[in-house]
């Protein structure tokens, strides 16, 4: 793993080398040993698994599509994590992708491993028959190593219920008798899907930040005074006043981030950018999520991309080329698009402040060191976007049970989890030195390598 996931990993490693409390039974040439096997396990993923789907197009055409499933690590439980269909999917992709699972659900105690799948194909361009097809073979092609108890899939950036039901469905017709539905999580709530779980990335985003920028402060504003955290400063000076967001991406975790901090009108805080694949709308003055939301439904998920369409709708704003939403001068950027999108190349134009990771791996690691050194505060992805896992884990439990939540319950148990972490991740963070994201690894790293440990495999 020769990228920012393995670095801060192997710095997780390195400080736990130096507390000398840890593994403290092992002594000298044997510590060191342990030490290696942590970090061969947690760079490697345990199993690649590529297929070439074959596939009949709706006009007889045969063509054969790359897909994966990486498992990673499962020594917390089942290999978990999405499926996501887009076209840039590679097996080094999926396999970072993999990583983070692991550290989010080690992060969050989630009893869940870490795994991914990706299928390489803009789904925009296939009919949903075609999908379809393309679901059942990534059942079929998997099928001995998917499972309640072995490794679950979920939704990623360009699948949803729709997907999860067609793949639950073929598993239960492959594995007739057996349970089925614990095999994939964010199904459709009429077919033993949670409710609340379409939203809960967004929402668990949004929860995260406000907890963090308010919540905690209220009730620790003079031990964050006293911090010796470069951080702390900025945190305490953001914390002050009402807020300017910018959200990038309007899918089902940006708009639903948006949303949330529209409806939090307590805190006077406003959305004053969105944007999509084809545009970025502003207006200082706050825009209408709810409206824009309306439209998106209406329109295949896209925003109002012309004078005309926002006229139509009553609305003003500002448009601007997509890109421009990175760039804006706001307080908060939620990136919650794709990987990758605040590099070495674009970094120094970002002015926002905080920035708040609702995709996974959204900025690279040199991008990520300079932002860090000019004080701004990075809420990582493991730590902010893992209400979608969370939730997939309560439908899992459900499944199991058949016995189902409210949508409220459902939500309240998600801000209790997530609370928790972050009730022993802040503290921490704020008494050391280390990113966020570094506090969180370490304490993923922690946990994953105090397990390992126990369960022998270290040696
Ligand atoms: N794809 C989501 C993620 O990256 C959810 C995974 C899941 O629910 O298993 O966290």
């Amino acid at each position: 793993m020769a990228n920012q996931t393995g670095t801060i990993v192997q710095q997780s490693l390195n400080a736990l080398l130096g507390d000398s409390s840890f593994l403290s039974d092992l002594q000298g040439k044997h510590r060191d040993q342990a030490f290696l096997s942590l970090a061969a396990i947690l760079s490697t993923p345990n199993k690649v698994n590529k297929a070439f789907l074959r596939i009949t197009m709706d006009d007889g055409d045969v063509v054969r599509i790359p897909a994966y499933r990486i498992q990673h690590n499962d020594t917390l439980g089942p290999y978990k994590g999405g499926i996501r269909f887009h076209e840039s999917v590679n097996e080094e992709e999926v396999t970072n992708l993999a990583a983070l699972m692991t550290l989010k659900n080690a992060l969050h105690d989630v009893p869940f491993g870490g795994g991914k799948g990706g299928v390489g194909i803009n789904p925009r361009h296939y009919s949903a028959k075609e999908l379809y097809i393309i679901c059942k073979k990534y059942v079929q092609y998997f099928t001995d190593i998917l499972g309640p108890e072995k490794d679950i899939p979920a939704p990623d950036m360009g699948t949803g219920e729709r997907e999860m039901d067609w793949m639950m469905a073929e598993y239960k017709n492959i594995h007739p008798g057996k349970p089925y539905l614990g095999s994939f999580t964010g199904k459709s709530v009429i077919n033993g899907g949670s409710l609340g779980r379409r939203e809960a990335t967004g929402k668990g985003v949004y929860f995260t930040f406000r907890y963090m920028l308010h919540d905690f402060i209220k009730v620790h504003r003079g031990y964050l005074t006293n911090s010796s955290n470069p951080f702390a400063a900025n945190v305490l000076a953001q914390a002050e006043k009402p807020l300017s967001i910018a959200v990038q991406g309007f899918g089902n975790v940006g708009s639903i981030v948006a949303l949330e901090a529209h409806k939090c009108t307590y805190l006077n805080n406003k959305v004053v950018a969105v944007s999509d694949r084809n545009v970025t709308l502003y207006n200082a003055d706050g825009l209408s999520i709810p409206a824009l939301i309306d439209y998106a439904n209406r329109h295949q998920g896209d925003l109002p991309k012309t004078k005309e369409e926002l006229a139509e709708l009553e609305l003003k704003a500002d448009i601007f080329e997509r890109e421009e939403v990175l760039y804006l001068d706001v307080d908060v950027l939620v990136l919650a698009a794709l990987e990758e999108q605040v590099r070495e190349d674009n970094v120094d134009k970002v002015k926002a402040k905080i920035i708040v990771e609702g995709a996974n791996a959204p900025i690279t690691g040199e991008a990520d060191q300079k932002l860090s050194d000019n004080g701004v505060i990075i809420i990582p992805d493991i730590l902010a976007n893992a209400g979608g896992v969370i939730v997939s884990y309560f439908e899992w439990l459900q499944g199991r049970e058949t016995q189902y939540l409210t949508e409220e319950q459902v939500h309240r148990m998600l801000f209790e989890k997530m609370q928790s972490t972050l009730g022993s991740i802040l503290p921490s963070f704020f008494s050391a030195t280390f990113t966020l994201r570094q506090n969180c690894y370490n304490h993923s790293v922690m946990k994953l390598s105090t397990v390992l440990y126990r369960q022998g495999k270290l040696y």
